[in-house]
């Protein structure tokens, strides 16, 4: 199965980064998504990343352009049915999906494989409510998508070996590495990363340690890049919030109970990053501590 084009719905931080990579990768790209403001940020990022890119060497002002030039962005998600992968990585909300999915597939051709970025919604269940449950998949890329090398591919119960041999062949292009995961609730990588993350917002919680004090201790502790607090501002506290409680309903351990004080910030609207506020506050010249 040839793949050429690529449909992405959602434009946010995952969607630009999927559009960057693929149209770096010769894909002809289309994107979507429901804000034509999410959009046109989309695309000036896109721009900035790649211009950051050529000044780094890694890619020529010739590739920058022709990049540039095969994405193509609309509101109307109609315009995705000619492409042969779609990649949806809208807001980490089933509905939300489930009605994309709903809009999108009187337009795809039958031959068009559907996939979703989701951190942690079950595959199987979102791909029975298509008319096309042997050509869905897990397509899930680490944020920030030109820099982290993985890709997990995720088989629903139906996926048949073709869509999942046209998605790695897909990844491959892309200069980067699949792992493939079984559908349980959040796969491989967040089942492992999201109660880290979460104990660190108890430890938070219950007073054993300080923003401060914990990023550090975990960074220089156990070399990790980034402390958890750190982390789950750059991922988005929502999306945190949201694979939590996956795991809690998914697999009905209590040792996946989300912490009331990750609740309270997104109660908050304070997602990270995303609205300059969470564990850090951003709006200042450096990130401080809100605790
Ligand atoms: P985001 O909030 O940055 O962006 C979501 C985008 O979806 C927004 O621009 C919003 O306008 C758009 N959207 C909402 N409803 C829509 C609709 N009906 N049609 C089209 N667009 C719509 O979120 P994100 O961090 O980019 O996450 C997107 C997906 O990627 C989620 O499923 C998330 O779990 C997954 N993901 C996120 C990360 C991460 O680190 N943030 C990593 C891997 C996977």
């Amino acid at each position: 199965m040839e793949i050429s084009s690529i449909g992405v719905v959602g434009a946010g931080q995952m969607g630009n980064g999927i559009a960057h990579v693929c149209a770096l990768a010769g894909y002809d790209v289309v994107m979507t998504d429901i804000s034509a403001d999410a959009l046109s940020r989309a695309l000036s990022l896109i721009e900035k990343n790649l211009g950051r890119q050529v000044s780094r060497g890694k890619i020529s002002e010739a590739e920058m352009a022709a990049a540039m030039a095969r994405i193509r962005t609309t509101t109307t998600l109609a315009e995705l049915g000619p492409t042969d992968l779609v990649i949806e990585a809208a807001t980490e909300r089933e509905t939300v999906k489930q009605a994309i999915f709903e809009d999108l597939l009187p337009h795809l051709k039958p031959t068009t494989i559907l996939t979703s970025n989701t951190s942690s919604i079950s595959i199987t269940r979102l791909a029975s409510r298509t008319d096309r449950p042997e050509k869905f998949m897990g397509f899930h890329f680490m944020n920030p998508v030109p820099v982290m090398q993985l890709v997990e591919l995720i088989r629903g119960i139906a996926t048949d070996e073709e869509t999942f041999k046209a998605c790695k062949s897909v990844v491959d292009r892309l200069g980067k590495t699949a792992a493939t995961a079984e559908d349980f609730p959040a796969f491989i990588v967040n089942r492992i990363l999201m109660p880290m993350i979460n104990e660190a917002v108890y430890t938070l919680y219950e007073g054993v340690g300080n923003v401060t004090s914990i990023d550090m201790a975990m960074k220089l502790g156990t070399n990790h890049p980034m402390g958890p607090l750190e982390l789950a501002d750059f991922i988005g506290l929502d999306t945190c919030l949201a694979i939590m409680n996956v795991l809690h309903d998914g697999l009905a351990d209590t040792k996946y109970r989300p912490c009331p004080l990750l609740t309270k910030y997104v109660e908050a609207g304070w997602l990270g990053r995303k609205t300059q506020r969470g564990f850090y506050d951003y709006r200042g010249e450096v990130p401080v501590p809100t605790r």
